[in-house]
């Protein structure tokens, strides 16, 4: 069985879904952890995106690994755990604007579907029910407002202790959405057939219970 979960950023996707796919022992894949594996190679080659014939060189440097250890997902970039390096807040700028090339994207597309094939699995990301698992069992698209969303990510940071600007974060969101929502190739949609969850005024929990009783009634 396949689930999956679209979303825009910050709307919990990561923390729900993990937790949903240990409920119902499924793998978790988070399909952004790629698209930040591939960002971070470009950073730190100073490779533009823009740049096609760099692009498709880079590409062709770059080995997308992922595994599991101790039940968490660890991505490989040619064999060099990025696990942590990736969460950065550049690299996530620079993922949505790679994820808008379709070189980039296919290189990705084979891998998910792989993985999907491989077993019950529960993948997030954006464009996972409308283009990489059409025939996914559940579909869900999480959102929740622009303003929960960069309260959330507010308090992230704080917890990490940085002393983050509400009105950048809510900025940063902003353009994410719309880069992510308005590009030509495998834009952030909900499918036709996905369940609509607005997690603004949920607790995790209650979000968790809801996609796991879905997923138990779809068995
Ligand atoms: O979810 P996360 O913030 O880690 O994703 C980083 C970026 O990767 C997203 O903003 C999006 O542009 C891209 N992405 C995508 N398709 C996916 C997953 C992520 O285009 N399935």
């Amino acid at each position: 069985m396949n689930i999956a979960i679209d979303g825009p950023a910050g709307a919990g996707k990561s923390t729900i879904a993990k937790r949903s796919a240990k409920e119902l022992s499924f793998i978790y894949v988070d399909t952004g952890a790629m698209y930040r594996a591939i960002a971070l190679y470009l950073l730190r080659n100073d490779v533009s995106p823009e740049d096609e014939a760099a692009l498709t060189k880079a590409l062709s440097g770059i080995n997308i690994r992922i595994a599991y250890e101790d039940g968490a997902q660890q991505v490989y970039l040619n064999d060099e755990n990025v696990s942590t390096e990736i969460r950065k807040e550049e690299v996530g700028n620079m993922a949505s604007l790679a994820a808008t090339k379709s070189p980039v994207r296919e290189k990705l597309l084979a891998l998910q579907r792989d993985l999907a094939a491989s077993a019950d699995v529960l993948m997030d990301g954006r464009d996972i029910g409308t283009n990489v698992l059409p025939n996914a069992e559940l579909k869900i698209y999480l959102t929740a407002s622009v303003d929960v969303r960069a309260e959330r990510r507010r308090k992230e940071l704080e917890e990490k202790g940085e002393t983050p600007d509400i009105e950048k974060i809510r900025a940063d969101i902003e353009a994410r959405d719309y880069q992510d929502m308005h590009r030509d190739i495998a834009p952030l949609k909900q499918a036709d057939d996905a369940v609509w969850i607005d997690s603004s005024d949920m607790t995790i929990e209650e979000v968790v219970a809801r996609i796991v009783s879905l997923a138990k009634e779809r068995r």
